[in-house]
């Protein structure tokens, strides 16, 4: 199995609105989506990154056009989803699996380029999504307009996959493929429903935390940020706890990569900006 990680966007935010004690000056951050290529489901995407949905779309809200013009996302051509599936000699016609993490824009920008692909997400968090209306939405990060009108037929809910049982600081969680070489782990804090992905399998495990942090430093060295992030997130107080664990798993050998952290690591494509 491979999993490589390509880059969508870059955004910049002053490193103390990502970082406890950071300075004002500007940070520039990835905007990762993954790919996997597995033996059995094959071409997997893992998320979709910014694509121009959000930057130039002609049907755009006026809230989703506020939103991409104060967040400023510059798009990576190279990085996006149809240059880097071509690397693979892949169309997007081919990707018949994408796993959406959480349904913040830059996770979900991209679902509606992928006409045969079916969704793994948090049923749960589909649910009350639905339940809330646009407005109350908004606040929740989820841009319905986003997502594809078939989006809940071809959504395949956690909820009903089999759960593979923690072990020690290892995280366990729902087995995406039935064959225990991805796992969904529920990463509460940043946004409702988000989960990240372990891959058990790798040298050293792997864990796709996706946005538990924007820097891998803040989780090192403790460092969540507070206001303003606090009121971005679904659930404050449950970072720190999603944090603890996450510094347990490094310790017990694993491997984090979070979506926007700004330093190249071995999963990423290159060349820079690829
Ligand atoms: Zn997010």
């Amino acid at each position: 199995m491979k999993i490589v990680f390509a880059n969508s966007a870059w955004v910049s935010a002053a490193e103390k609105l990502i970082l406890r004690g950071g300075g004002w000056q500007k940070i520039r951050l990835r905007v990762r989506y993954g790919l996997i290529i597995h033996p059995q489901a094959g071409p997997v995407l893992i998320d979709t990154g910014y694509t121009p949905h959000v930057t130039t779309g002609a049907r755009r809200s006026a809230m989703l056009r506020l939103y991409g013009a104060v967040l400023g996302p510059e798009l990576v051509e190279a990085g996006q989803p149809m240059s880097v599936l071509a690397r693979f000699g892949l169309t997007p016609r081919d990707i018949r699996t994408i796993i959406v993490t959480h349904f913040h824009a830059d996770h979900i920008s991209g679902l509606p380029l992928f006409p045969n692909a079916r969704f793994i997400a948090s049923d749960a968090a589909w649910s009350r999504l639905k339940a809330r209306t646009a407005r109350q939405n908004l606040r929740h990060g989820a841009f319905t307009e986003l997502f594809p009108a078939d989006f809940e037929t071809r959504l395949d809910g956690l909820s009903a996959m089999r759960q593979i049982p923690s072990r020690g600081d290892i995280p366990g969680g729902a087995d995406l493929f039935g064959d225990g070489s991805v796992i969904a782990v529920d990463l509460p804090g940043h946004a409702d429903g988000q989960f990240g992905l372990l891959f058990p399998e790798m040298d050293r495990p792997l864990l796709y935390a996706v946005d538990v942090q924007w820097l891998l430093k803040a989780l090192v060295e403790n460092r969540t940020p507070g206001f303003p992030a606090r009121l971005l997130a679904e659930d404050f107080t449950a970072i720190d706890r999603t944090s603890a664990a996450l510094r347990r798993f490094l310790a017990a050998g694993g491997e984090v990569i979070f979506c926007h952290d700004p330093g190249l690591t071995p999963y990423d494509l290159t060349p820079e900006g690829g």
